[in-house]
């Protein structure tokens, strides 16, 4: 177990893909993972997130900056010296080796003893639950299967650190949800730092202990699961943390009775702002508001809430998804109730304006 520390970490890359020679793939990238924690960097695709974890194993230069595992500057240590464990999303297995050596290969090549490879190779064997595949050639393998032999050939070294990048992403719905339990508890039992990179919320929100959202090369937020959720620091986090994603709109600040309102452009929606925006909002600001689809709710017909139109209705089993027309703007609402609808229906709307996000319309920072 180690802990990692990036400082201000820049790369760029002499032939960028884009062809831009002075973009840089990670700008000053600052980070610090504990000894022992589960971290996640998410970002949209070319945001940099493999970049990054390659100069952390030592694949691909560092521009500028300082990388740390445990108290030991590595930026120009071999990957061999640096006590990692790498699992890509392609398996890279040897086609004609089975699974034990396989899992074997690197030990051997360090010069370690077969009988300290086999006492290794039998107490990981069974976290992966590959035990019963020891024998078996890739061809042979399914993807989680394979996948499962990539991740025990990368713990078998016991590294400090433990690097995944996109670990789950070739694999089926239903094998991605098993995996990514088992990487969950196979972390809690070997208790290694480990760093994973996805594109996949849902994946980094349910496996990690925080994540590192990005964005082209730049550090947007980094927080526990709960913090990216519930305060996301700008529009771009806010709308790529939650599934559905969470509605964002431009919404106009309006005076009324002595205090504000929001006012949903072409159409007669207005909701109250909450008191703790008061300082920060003016009468005509333009606004854009978030409100995540589970933050909407259907109103008692005879309320006094905002009358609006179905657009689309999903009844995907355990719940039931709305797509509402507001002016121009198309909002998304969530619910578990046993209600049906059809397009064109009128569903009265309220919002709950206390769970409301605020960003600034010009820099989409929060309010
Ligand atoms: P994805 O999710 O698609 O894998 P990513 O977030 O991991 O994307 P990177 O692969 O780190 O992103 O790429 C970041 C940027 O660096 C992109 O603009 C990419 O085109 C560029 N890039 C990556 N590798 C190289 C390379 N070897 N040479 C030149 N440019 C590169």
């Amino acid at each position: 177990m180690a802990k990692l520390t990036l400082k201000n970490v820049y790369k760029r890359y002499k032939d960028n893909k884009k062809g831009e020679q002075n973009d840089f793939a990670v700008k000053s990238l600052s980070l610090e993972c504990n000894d022992g924690e589960f971290i996640g960097i998410l970002g949209p695709s070319g945001c940099g997130k493999t970049t990054t974890l390659r100069m952390v194993a030592g694949l691909e230069d560092i521009t500028d900056g300082d990388v740390y595992i445990g108290e030991t500057r590595v930026n120009h240590l071999h990957p061999k010296d640096r006590h990692i464990g790498l699992a890509f999303e392609d398996y890279a297995l040897y086609p004609p080796l089975n699974v034990y050596d396989n899992i074997a290969f690197n030990l051997r090549a360090k010069k370690v003893s077969e009988d300290e490879i086999h006492k290794e190779i039998m107490k990981i064997a069974p976290l992966l639950k590959v035990d019963d595949l020891l024998e078996s050639r890739p061809m042979s393998l399914s993807g989680g299967q394979k996948q499962r032999v990539n991740i025990a050939r990368a713990i078998v070294r016991r590294p400090k650190l433990l690097l995944l990048d996109e670990p789950l992403s070739h694999l089926d719905g239903k094998m991605r949800q098993i995996l990514r339990t088992e990487i969950k508890r196979l972390h809690k039992e070997i208790q290694c730092t480990t760093i994973i990179v996805t594109h996949d919320q849902l994946e980094a929100m349910s496996l990690t202990d925080k994540i590192a959202i990005m964005k082209d090369g730049q550090l947007q937020q980094f927080g526990t699961p709960l913090e990216v959720y519930d305060n996301p620091v700008n529009e771009f986090v806010a709308g790529f943390i939650g599934e559905p994603p969470m509605n964002l709109m431009t919404v106009k600040i309006v005076k009324r009775d002595g205090g504000f309102l929001f006012d949903f452009p072409g159409s007669d929606v207005q909701i109250g702002v909450p008191n703790r925006y008061y300082p920060a909002v003016k009468e005509g600001m333009m606004v854009r508001l978030g409100v995540r689809p589970m933050d909407l709710l259907i109103d008692d017909e005879n309320s006094k809430g905002s009358e609006v139109k179905v657009a689309v209705f999903e009844n995907l089993g355990e719940e039931r998804r709305i797509s509402v027309r507001v002016g121009e703007e198309f909002l998304t609402l969530i619910t578990t109730e046993e209600i049906r609808y059809k397009q064109g229906d009128t569903i009265k709307l309220e919002v709950k304006a206390e769970k409301t996000h605020l960003f600034d319309i010009h820099t989409g920072n929060r309010i």
